[in-house]
């Protein structure tokens, strides 16, 4: 196989450690005697792995009692419709900040249920920078505030929690599991898994006990927390592999330090990788300083008529899926727990010797 680094901003790179445990036991789990997709989801062996996986990510994460935690599917676009249908609780106004791609998809979404009252716009800058806090316009009516901690596209990242009396909602896609954070503070958070977790198929849903059970009316049964949660996420069949391969994550997650472990890496690998791009005019990456996501970092070439070129090199050098989204253009690395500091090494080497033989 070859050393590929892949760059890939979601299905993401897995930790290869990951995938070779995941290749040593696929035909035999457990005591099971067939593979882990194979076994019923109420046996004995998937009823281990649930209760273990859920266990991990409440240790890594410090998830309060009072919290549940739900394995769901839909992906974090079926969050953006679940959000107001379990949130508004008889309210009809919900506050969204709007900050990039992402939470204008979930604004768009919670507008076929409620008034929506956006507290923050960041179009006006191209998602390059988030106004700041005390200007946020937060409607005290609001049954909760929404916001995309990560902005994936723009690689737009907040550098901290909004402190608000209301639920705090949060779309940790992209950056769940990257640093601690404190959960108390929170109503409820949501992450596709396939940025920052595992394979595609599994949504995280960590809700506060007490804001479950006030539905509206008439909505999938599928769609109520209550029903997720009483059954533990298994209403229907839930997302058996990925669930299993999300726990993997999750054990060696803690292997590595846990999230304070992967915070320290995550923090070096994205300086080092902004810090070449800043101080060569060849590339350049336009978010606020403050703002920079350590996660997604995009980056355009001052020629982009070198992108096509850039790109086919890169892939000739194992560094893979650099291609930037549609909408920002140029390059985009995405770095997530599972990118190796050597894989940032040798993206900047690439970089480099790119510039200077095109500078
Ligand atoms: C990828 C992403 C989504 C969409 O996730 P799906 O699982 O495809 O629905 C939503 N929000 C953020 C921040 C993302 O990065």
């Amino acid at each position: 196989m070859s050393q590929a680094y892949n760059f890939s901003a979601g299905p993401a790179m897995l930790p290869r450690e990951v995938l070779e445990k995941m290749q040593s036991e696929l035909l035999d789990y457990g005591k099971a005697k067939a593979s882990v997709m194979e076994i019923s989801h109420r046996g004995a062996d998937f009823m281990e792995l649930a209760q273990k996986s859920e266990q991990d990510l409440r240790d890594l994460m410090g998830i309060p009692n009072n919290f549940k935690v739900l394995f769901l599917q839909g992906g974090a676009s079926a969050q953006f419709s679940m959000v107001p249908i379990n949130l508004l609780r008889g309210k009809n106004i919900a506050s969204y900040a709007h900050t990039g791609h992402w939470s204008k998809k979930a604004i768009a979404e919670a507008k076929r249920y409620c008034d929506v009252n956006v507290v923050t716009d960041s179009s006006e800058n191209k998602y390059t920078d988030i106004d700041d806090f005390s200007n946020w316009n937060i409607d005290a009516n609001s049954a909760y505030l929404h916001y995309t901690p990560n902005e994936t596209i723009a690689g737009l990242e907040f550098d901290y929690t909004p402190e608000v009396d209301i639920p705090l909602v949060a779309d940790m896609s992209s950056t769940i599991l990257s640093r601690p954070i404190d959960v108390s503070k929170y109503g409820v958070i949501y992450a596709g898994a396939q940025k920052n977790i595992g394979p595609a198929g599994l949504t995280i849903v960590i809700v506060r006990e007490d804001l479950i059970g006030k539905v509206v009316e008439n909505q999938p049964i599928l769609f109520n927390y209550e029903t997720q949660s009483t059954n533990d996420s298994m209403y229907n069949t839930p997302s058996t592999f990925a669930w299993y391969a999300a726990g993997r994550v999750f054990e060696w997650l803690k292997e590595k330090g846990g999230v304070e472990g992967m915070a320290k890496i995550n923090q070096s690998k994205a300086q080092k990788l902004y810090s070449v791009i800043d101080e060569s005019d060849f590339y350049s990456n336009p978010v606020a300083v403050k703002y920079r996501s350590w996660m997604n970092v995009p980056f355009i070439l001052a020629d982009d008529s070198l992108d096509k070129l850039f790109l086919e090199k890169a892939y000739e050098a194992n560094l893979l899926a650099l291609k930037g989204h549609r909408s920002v253009g140029g390059m985009r690395a995405s770095i997530y727990n599972a990118m190796p500091e050597s894989g940032i090494d040798a993206l900047i080497n690439f970089m480099k010797a790119f510039e200077k033989e095109h500078a």
